[in-house]
């Protein structure tokens, strides 16, 4: 964890095949956004590291920037260590607190190696310094203080061994350095990551509200298209059946009347709730309309359909919303039409499930009807 921090913008703007060979077919959700950027940054410093040191590595081997044999050793097990972690990390994010830890015992190893056995190099310490913003921007906080609190007793005990070691001056320098850096980038990480989780709240406050209906709680007409769609690529990919339920309230423009607007809206959300409580958990439900409602049901034939929409009718008949102190009787009638060929689209079978609806009305309400 050796480099400057580098930016998500940098790494988005890295080409689609670059992308690909530094982090593997890597995929993550729009909830993960913090931890695709700690899993990029980590590869990219495992890369970056192991090619600094490889330099170094060639330095010494050319003569142009020799080192000691012990610590020359060491760079060769950091080099190798870290591609080897970065090819294990590629594509497995799921790898990464693993893979993070072991590559900071690698540059504390790596770090540690200078300060003993290139006394010559004054500026080795720098390293350590470096090492700060990685470890609390990648392992987190506690495990930035924890690194850092021990690099600092680590330089204060171990410089008396140390073949040229620092005076006491540039010791105090050394810590109270440190530990400054800890002070500032745990109040970096503090903020970015509030910052995050308010960012990752409000998507979902603004995606309840764009997928939502507010005044049933079920999916709006656009979600639910959505989904449906998304269901039907899937149904038709693995050839399977789906249908399509088309639920309308009877005479639902007289509770208005009557009984008023409110509950009206009372009687809506009794409604969704029971269909709710009646369909499987794979199966969509969407307000498609007023008072109308839509169910998608996914791998289900004609006959399957017709079934749930009978137990739907008869759920929503029994229901009896609360309107002051009496449950009201309200019913439904439904239109149930079915995939019949692969390729038929959403709003063929929306069609036939709609006109057998109508046809359920016009056989007198408070029935189930199916569109051969
Ligand atoms: P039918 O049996 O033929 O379906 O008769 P209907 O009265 O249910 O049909 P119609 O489509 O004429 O009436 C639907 C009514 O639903 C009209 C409208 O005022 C009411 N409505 C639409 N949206 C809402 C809503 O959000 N809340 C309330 N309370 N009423 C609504
Ligand atoms: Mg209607
Ligand atoms: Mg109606």
């Amino acid at each position: 964890m050796s480099n400057a921090v580098l930016s998500i913008q940098t790494i988005q703007a890295l080409s689609q095949p670059t992308q690909r060979l530094l982090f593997g077919a890597v995929q993550f959700s729009e909830n993960e956004e913090y931890q695709a950027f700690r899993y990029k940054l980590l590869v990219l410093l495992m890369v970056t590291g192991a090619l600094f040191t490889a330099l170094f590595i060639a330095g010494n081997a050319t003569e142009v920037n020799p080192i000691r044999g012990l610590h020359s050793w060491s760079m060769v097990i950091f080099t190798s260590g870290a591609l080897l972690l970065w090819l294990w990390l590629r594509g497995h994010p799921e790898r990464f607190w693993k893979a993070a830890w072991t590559y900071e015992g690698l540059c504390l190893l790596e770090y540690t190696s200078a300060l003993v056995f290139v006394p010559f190099d004054e500026l080795r310490i720098l390293w350590f310094y470096v090492n700060v913003p990685g470890v609390f921007i990648l392992l987190g906080q506690r495990a930035g203080w924890f690194i850092t609190g021990g690099t600092a007793v680590g330089l204060v005990v171990g410089n008396a061994w140390l073949e040229a070691p620092y005076s006491s001056n540039a010791v105090a320098t050394a810590v109270l350095s440190l530990i400054y850096m800890g002070v500032v980038f745990h109040a970096y990480v503090d903020r970015s990551l509030s910052y995050f989780m308010r960012m990752r709240a409000y998507n979902r406050k603004l995606h309840e509200l764009a997928t939502r209906d507010p005044l049933t709680g079920v999916m709006n007409a656009r979600a639910y298209y959505a989904a449906c769609d998304q269901q039907i690529r899937l149904g038709q990919r693995h050839g399977r059946p789906f249908s399509v339920l088309f639920v309308d309230l009877d005479h639902f423009k007289r509770i208005n009347d009557t009984l008023g607007h409110a509950a009206g809206d009372e009687v809506l959300r009794t409604v969704a709730q029971t269909l709710r409580q009646s369909v499987r958990g794979s199966d969509l439900l969407g307000r498609i309309g007023g008072e109308e409602f839509s169910v998608f049901l996914p791998e289900t034939d004609l006959n399957g359909a017709t079934q749930l929409a009978e137990g739907l009718r008869s759920a929503v008949e029994a229901c009896r919303p609360m309107v002051g102190n009496e449950g009201i009787q309200i019913t439904a009638s439904i239109g149930v039409a079915t995939s019949r060929a692969p390729t038929a689209t959403l709003q063929a079978i929306q069609e036939r499930a709609d006109a057998a609806m109508y046809r359920a009305k016009q056989a007198g309400r408070n029935r189930v009807s199916v569109l051969e």
